[in-house]
């Protein structure tokens, strides 16, 4: 079958035929109809010191997808050949101390689809049943090959109560981008966006921004006194990464605020502690999806009416990666798209 791999230990990623993928007796095959690129296959692409130390020699890459069911193992129950899915892409091992307790997005032991093992850049994925999530017929396929994303914007924003609440999301990439959708979905009254890219802050605004601040140009501070904020952020969304944007957040958010960080930061990033204790902030660590209630929100969300379209700028062949690769690399999109 036809797949995208890392073949090579260099920068890039090729178009190669493959085995089709085994299918064991609780693993469910999905012949994939869309596939989005991650910020995560973009480090892979540009082969950088993460990738590099992740990555095996050969894999196919991949993990955002809808597909269909076309075949499942003897003791696979409730699919059927036919139904439209999607999957987690956080495999689970099922007996460690969380997996055990329920609390299996916190499993020690959590392999990655297309990180760790065989991706969804190919015709066919096998994974196991249980990482298999059922999209609804009112979903599009478009929406529901970004679900991997969505549930990561999706966990973090509703970790902490919005309504009514001042929300400062640092980062207007793709996911951030969408937590702002669903801040405002779920009723926060400001929703303060960060970057420094044009392009993805006009699109923060487009999906419900009350306002798209580049750091570049504008302080933060300004802002907060134009909107009339007095005190600071309540609920902070850390979706960057960046150093100087969590420590913006730091400074920003009121006593008592609570933060969510999904962003990964460099390992040696420095924090002004006494901000933390003094202001008696609580500070989460967001990692993937909660399995599967993040799964269940997000198809209610879209059922109820959030829209996510806008976040979609660009649809492709698959036969055309590479230039889907280099939009992504250009900071010029939203999420990019590929057909298969
Ligand atoms: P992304 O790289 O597309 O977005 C990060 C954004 O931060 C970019 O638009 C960039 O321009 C912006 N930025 C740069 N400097 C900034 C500054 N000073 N202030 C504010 N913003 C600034 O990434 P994404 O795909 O949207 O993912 C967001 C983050 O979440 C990334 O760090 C990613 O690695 C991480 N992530 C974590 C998980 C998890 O499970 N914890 C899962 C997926 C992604
Ligand atoms: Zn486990």
């Amino acid at each position: 079958m036809k797949a995208l791999a890392k073949l090579k230990a260099e920068p890039g990623i090729w178009q190669t035929e493959v085995e089709m993928p085994k299918v064991g007796p609780n693993d469910v095959l999905i012949k994939i109809k869309k596939t989005a690129i991650c910020g995560t296959d973009v480090h892979i692409y540009k082969w950088d010191e993460w990738a590099q130390n992740t990555i095996p020699h050969g894999m196919v890459v991949g993990h955002e997808y809808v597909g269909e069911v076309v075949d499942m193992g003897s003791e696979v129950r409730g699919f059927a050949k036919g139904d439209r899915v999607s999957g987690e892409g956080h495999l689970v091992c099922g007996f460690c101390r969380n997996c055990r307790a329920g609390r299996v997005h916190l499993c020690r032991n959590t392999i990655g689809v297309g990180v760790n093992r065989e991706g969804s850049f190919a015709e066919y994925l096998s994974i196991p049943a249980f990482n298999v999530f059922k999209i609804p017929d009112n979903i599009p396929d478009n929406i529901a090959a970004i679900f991997d994303p969505f549930g990561n914007a999706v966990h973090t924003a509703l970790s902490f109560d919005l309504v009514g609440e001042d929300v400062l999301i640092t980062g207007a990439g793709p996911i951030g981008i969408m937590a702002v959708a669903v801040a405002r979905h779920v009723g926060a009254r400001h929703i303060v966006i960060t970057d420094v890219n044009p392009y993805r802050l006009e699109l923060a605004r487009k999906m419900g921004a009350t306002r798209a601040v580049d750091v570049s140009k504008e302080d933060l501070k300004d802002v907060m006194k134009e909107l009339g904020m007095t005190e600071g952020f309540d609920v902070g969304l850390e979706m960057s990464g960046v150093p100087s944007a969590f420590r913006s957040m730091l400074d920003t958010i009121n006593h008592g605020g609570k933060i969510a960080m999904l962003g990964i930061p460099p390992s040696d990033m420095a924090v002004d502690w006494n901000k933390v204790i003094f202001k008696g902030l609580v500070i989460k660590g967001i990692y993937g999806r909660e399995m599967f209630e993040t799964w269940y929100k997000m198809a209610s969300l879209i059922q109820s009416g959030l829209d996510l379209s806008p976040i979609v700028t660009h649809e492709m062949p698959m036969e055309n990666y590479k230039e889907g690769f280099e939009i992504m690399c250009s900071g010029q999109s939203g999420k990019v798209i590929l057909n298969w």
